[in-house]
């Protein structure tokens, strides 16, 4: 099924364009026409992260007339193994504004439109109201979940994309034409099941793989040329180097699309997608400790034993002096449980306190009622303890 062009043609293009847009204009599906269509396309990218950097290098360098970053984030030095739109020179400064450089530095004809702020409940309307098309690079279900039901309200497509360690996913959602990402997803995982990039990495360059083709997707949206990757889902595998195609329907029953929706506006989405299960939530309370309270405790020679819950590649990366290593599979399927000594009191910490909040719950139901887990975790540990050591 093609679909008719997002986007009128702009009036024409300047000589300097048509020397730059030279390949494309003597592709017979782009052409003049495709061309000015482009200019005159406004395009939002949500994030200027793993998938953000090559979408906007390539819609910047493909002629868009008009991109707008919205990215809240700085540049961190753990970035740059896949956030190509970020330099060494940019760390520290925020996202937004090292993406708006590069891209008027790939092609000054571009206007951009920097949105140096979070995307919420409070702003996505609005926001995503100036566009014709917006191209999702976010790594949290919250968010993703919050720029479908925009998306839906405004009537307008998106193409989403989402990567983890090998593995990529990338589609087109667009409800009035097809279905939505509810439609595919209609409930977000259980919280905790799902790691995400930060807590279990991914290929840099898988982010161009799966980025590359959101672009390639939103040019045929823009310009209305080809086959749209609506109502089929691209599952990409780096290692085995497959692409399968799988076909995804519009589902009668979806909350937000559906014949009778039951989301009619947004809603509270760090609380559908929840940050920690219940149980962990009701085992922290009372139980958690900060990284500067763990650092007086080791220094005041305190009974404790003090328990990494990480998986052993973060481990070799950097550990709290004094740690052993029990990833968090090994409690929570019950087999560390009884190694762990009755005379001490139990601390866990994981990178971010997630992963230790759940520890936390399976520690205390086994009988350690006195265990605690570190806030923000070795992360927390480095930014205020001892910043010597490397963040990741
Ligand atoms: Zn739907």
């Amino acid at each position: 099924m093609s679909l008719p062009p997002l986007v009128e043609p702009a009036a024409e293009l300047t000589i300097d364009e048509v020397r730059r847009y030279s390949r494309h204009l003597i592709i017979p599906d782009v052409g003049m026409a495709g061309q000015k269509r482009l200019k005159n396309a406004k395009v939002l990218c949500v994030g200027a992260g793993g998938l953000g950097s090559p979408a906007l290098m390539y819609l910047a360098a493909a002629g868009v007339g008009t991109l707008g970053i919205v990215e809240f984030d700085t540049v961190d030095e753990s970035n740059l193994q896949r956030q190509i739109i970020h330099g060494q020179s940019d760390i520290g400064r925020p996202k937004a504004e090292s993406a708006r450089d590069s891209v008027r530095e790939i092609n000054p004809y571009v206007n951009v439109i920097v949105h140096n702020e979070a995307l919420s409940n409070d702003n996505v309307l609005e926001i995503f109201a100036q566009y014709d098309l917006i191209v999702d690079g976010t790594d949290n279900f919250a968010t993703r979940y919050m720029v479908n039901d925009a998306a839906v309200f405004l009537k307008k497509p998106y193409v989403w994309g989402s990567i983890y360690r090998f593995d990529g996913q990338a589609s087109v959602f667009w409800a009035e034409h097809g279905p939505c990402y509810r439609c595919l997803y209609p409930e977000p995982p259980p919280p905790g099941m799902v790691p995400s990039c930060a807590e279990g990495g991914v290929l840099g360059v898988l982010c161009a793989s799966i980025g590359s083709i959101q672009v390639n997707e939103a040019i045929k949206l823009l310009a209305g040329i080809g086959e749209p990757l609506l109502g089929r889902l691209m599952v990409y595998d780096a290692l085995e180097m497959t692409y399968r195609s799988v076909r995804i329907r519009k589902d009668p029953n979806c909350a937000v699309c559906g014949e009778n929706p039951t989301v009619t506006e947004l809603i509270d989405y760090e609380d559908f997608c929840g940050g920690i299960s219940d149980e962990a939530s009701a085992a922290t309370l009372g139980s958690t400790i900060t990284a500067p309270e763990l650092k007086e405790w080791i220094d005041s020679g305190k009974a404790i034993h003090l328990v990494d819950v990480r998986e052993p590649a973060e481990w070799e990366i950097v550990r709290i002096p004094g740690a052993v290593l029990v990833p968090k599979g090994e409690i929570l399927n019950g087999s560390a449980l009884a190694d762990l000594p009755q005379d001490k009191q139990i601390v866990l910490y994981c990178k971010a306190g997630t992963r230790s909040a759940e520890a936390l719950a399976a520690v205390k139901a086994a009988g350690f009622k006195d265990a605690v887990h570190v806030q923000g975790g070795v992360s927390s540990w480095v930014k205020t303890v001892d910043p010597s050591l490397p963040s990741y």
